[in-house]
């Protein structure tokens, strides 16, 4: 097996280094991009076919905690001190280790993309992840998102937020299901990904908060669906 080496190349969303390329840059990227069943996809209703007398729902457990935010891999992350808040899928807990998002978004939903994406990232004890996806749309009006949580800190220039990350969360938790990839490299799987159908509303101002050093563009186009299943849980 090839030696592996420079883990820490520098990639984008265009020209060499974009999403096209990403597989040569590096043979970390190359290692992850041999995953065949890729993020994100194009989700809708008629490719699902779900029992969902068997199928094993996602239980969330967030709380409240403090989070520091991060620019790096052409996102802002935000990351918790102490990941206290976990989910739990057939009886495994994994914990929310990042929040950062893409814009515009990368999963599709009946065909419609978004001008953003959250991405709430865990990780078990294994080391394996799990991704909840949440699609905005971007208003100017005070959004249901951020107005009905009281003590939500956001200290930018400290860099220190206290927040409860249910408040990225749609209320109702209809979602798809399936196996997919990480979206930017090195795109390894398997990795279990749940989104959301509800399209949340994000103020445009909050976002614009810290956006500032994030590229125009930072969203991974959509990759073949291939033979997997996709499983829709109406909640
Ligand atoms: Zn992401």
């Amino acid at each position: 097996m090839a030696k592996i080496k420079n883990m820490d190349v520098e990639w984008g969303y265009s020209g060499e280094r974009g999403p096209a390329n990403w597989h040569t840059l590096c043979d970390w990227f190359a290692e992850g991009a041999k995953f065949p069943l890729q993020s994100p996809i194009a989700l809708t209703q008629s490719i699902c076919q779900t029992d969902n007398s068997t199928y094993q729902a996602l239980s969330i457990h967030y709380q409240k905690e403090l989070f520091t935010e991060k620019e790096f891999k052409n996102t802002i992350h935000f990351v918790p001190f102490d990941t206290k808040s976990f989910v739990v899928f057939n009886k495994i807990e994994y914990h929310l280790t990042d929040i950062h998002f893409h814009m515009p978004s990368e999963h599709v939903i009946e065909n419609q993309r978004q001008p953003l994406e959250f991405h709430l990232v865990h990780m078990n004890a294994a080391g394996e992840n799990l991704v909840l996806g949440v699609l905005f749309d971007l208003t100017e009006d005070e959004g249901k998102i951020f107005n009905n949580q009281p003590d939500t800190i956001w200290d930018f220039a400290n860099h220190l937020q206290e927040f409860n990350p249910v408040i990225f969360l749609p209320e109702k938790r209809s979602h798809y299901h399936y196996v997919g990839s990480l979206t930017t490299p090195p795109t390894k799987g398997p990795i279990n990904w749940f989104v959301f159908d509800t399209i949340g509303k994000m103020k445009l101002d909050f976002i614009d908060l810290f956006r500032e050093d994030v590229a125009e563009n930072n969203s991974r186009p959509l990759q073949e669906l291939k033979e997997r299943q996709v499983d829709y849980y109406g909640g």
